[in-house]
């Protein structure tokens, strides 16, 4: 989007922005009234006389220097063209997030910050802590709720150093840590109750060799160790990507290959426990809310 002369619009360009490493964006000053009140005063003002030696004007059309760069520009006024999600579709980062949201939020333009909200939502997955960080800091509540489960992937503290932790206030933390100390204690119930709704079709209940009681039922030796560190796992992380790990499913089922009776049965069981039990968990850690900035 370096002109919106390429859009073929009736409407003709007015206006150069020109960003802090020298490019121009030709655009609408209709346009930019309509998004930001910042810019709407700034055209409302007596504007200079446009002439070719003049260094705020250019091809007749009259220059705004902008502090932005050429990527956040670029953004920035692209989501005001229709084609915006087709050509330039979502923000795949969150260093281009915080560079756009603040531009937004200096020129006011509240239909953007709005749906910079939603954007950062998708960011979560692939980096929660940072996510939390900016959410957090601008109140945007779903996003820090994502991005809250997300973190649960990694204990808590373990993240390493980042510079949005700068923006977190120790009460931040601590309701985070809440979050991941409830979402913990519900993993671990949880997974108790599994052992009272389970298929009994599974083989490491109807198993007659290496039996052990587990509390509430017998079921195979090899399960139960699965079981136990399954549970000392999901404390730190409780959710269901902990449970698609393979590691410990991989010993237990050596383990389970030197039962005859489990043996060919285990991996197909397993495979169908971890699926629906990654899902139950999942569901159940979205019952637990992040508690926000009062
Ligand atoms: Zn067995």
């Amino acid at each position: 989007m370096d002109n919106a002369t390429d859009h073929n619009h009736s409407l003709q360009v007015d206006v150069i922005l020109r960003s802090a490493d020298g490019h121009d964006f030709r655009f609408y000053k209709y346009l930019l009234s309509l998004a930001s009140p910042v810019f709407d005063t700034m055209f409302a003002l007596p504007q200079p006389s446009l002439s070719s030696s003049s260094p705020d004007s250019k091809d007749g059309l009259p220059v705004v220097e902008l502090a932005e760069t050429k990527p956040a520009l670029q953004r920035l006024l692209g989501m005001y063209l229709p084609d915006y999600l087709e050509k330039d579709g979502k923000i795949a980062s969150v260093d281009e997030w915080k560079e756009v949201f603040s531009a937004a939020n200096k020129y006011e333009m509240k239909a953007v910050v709005k749906c910079l909200s939603w954007n950062l939502e998708s960011l979560a997955e692939a980096e929660p802590m940072r996510v939390f960080a900016l959410a957090t800091q601008h109140g945007l509540n779903e996003a820090a709720q994502k991005a809250a489960f997300n973190t649960l992937k990694v204990p808590f503290g373990g993240w390493g150093a980042f510079p949005e932790l700068e923006c977190v206030t120790g009460g931040d933390l601590q309701r985070l840590f809440q979050y991941h100390t409830a979402c913990g204690r519900l993993a671990s119930s949880t997974l108790k109750d599994w052992f009272f709704k389970v298929d009994k079709a599974y083989c490491w209940y109807n198993c007659s060799s290496g039996k052990i009681w587990n509390g509430s039922q017998y079921v195979s030796n090899w399960w139960q160790t699965f079981t136990e560190g399954l549970a000392v796992v999901l404390e730190k992380k409780p959710l269901g990507a902990t449970v698609e790990e393979g590691e410990l499913a991989s010993k237990a089922l050596v383990a389970a290959s030197l039962c005859p009776n489990c043996r060919t049965i285990a991996p197909a069981d397993m495979e169908r426990f971890r699926r629906a039990f990654a899902a139950r968990l999942d569901e159940e850690m979205s019952k637990i809310v992040l508690e926000s900035r009062s």
